[in-house]
């Protein structure tokens, strides 16, 4: 929803959903993020408006190791502050409020896509690499197999350094 931040005048709360969705987190490292709902509480502050956010979500990303799926899930609340920008000021600062951190985020216009800002915490979100289980065997280079599935005879390679051992014994 494109929300006119300078025009709140009282505290308000509005909810929305952003459908099925699929983030691009790096090189061929995507997920895909099922749809969410997220609340938001709009009040009004000094030069701007403050927004409290809340959602759960789920997401599919692949194993690091074995490319398989796995689930991620989780739930956030954070606080910004959308303050209209002056020619002096950055566009985004982070103050520490307490014990807390509240990202500014300043604006030119008055329009804020609030879609945006629970896509863009998303990418916080999820993590830089997920593994299936943590002892994942992952695929084996050399022919491809998952190895938690198949036991490939590429597996029993010796490393290179002990060959002369391996000679010694025959
Ligand atoms: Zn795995
Ligand atoms: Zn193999």
């Amino acid at each position: 929803m494109i929300l006119h931040y300078l025009k709140v005048e009282a505290p308000s709360f509005f909810s929305e959903s952003i459908e099925e969705q699929v983030l691009e987190l790096g090189y061929n490292y995507e997920a895909k993020v099922a749809p969410i709902n997220f609340e938001i509480k709009a009040t009004p502050i000094k030069k701007g408006c403050s927004l409290s956010c809340s959602f759960s979500y789920s997401a599919t990303l692949p194993c690091a190791r074995c490319l398989e799926d796995v689930k991620v899930k989780g739930e956030t609340f954070f606080i910004v502050e959308l303050k209209q920008k002056s020619s002096t000021d950055e566009v985004l600062k982070e103050v520490e409020v307490g014990e807390e951190e509240i990202d500014e985020i300043f604006l030119e216009e008055d329009i804020f896509e609030t879609k945006e800002l629970v896509t863009e915490q998303l990418f916080l979100l999820l993590p830089e690499k997920v593994l299936c289980k943590e002892d994942c065997k992952g695929i084996c280079p050399n022919c491809g197999v998952n190895r938690n599935l198949t036991d490939c005879k590429c597996g029993i390679s010796i490393d290179p350094r002990w060959s002369p051992l391996s000679k010694l014994r025959e």
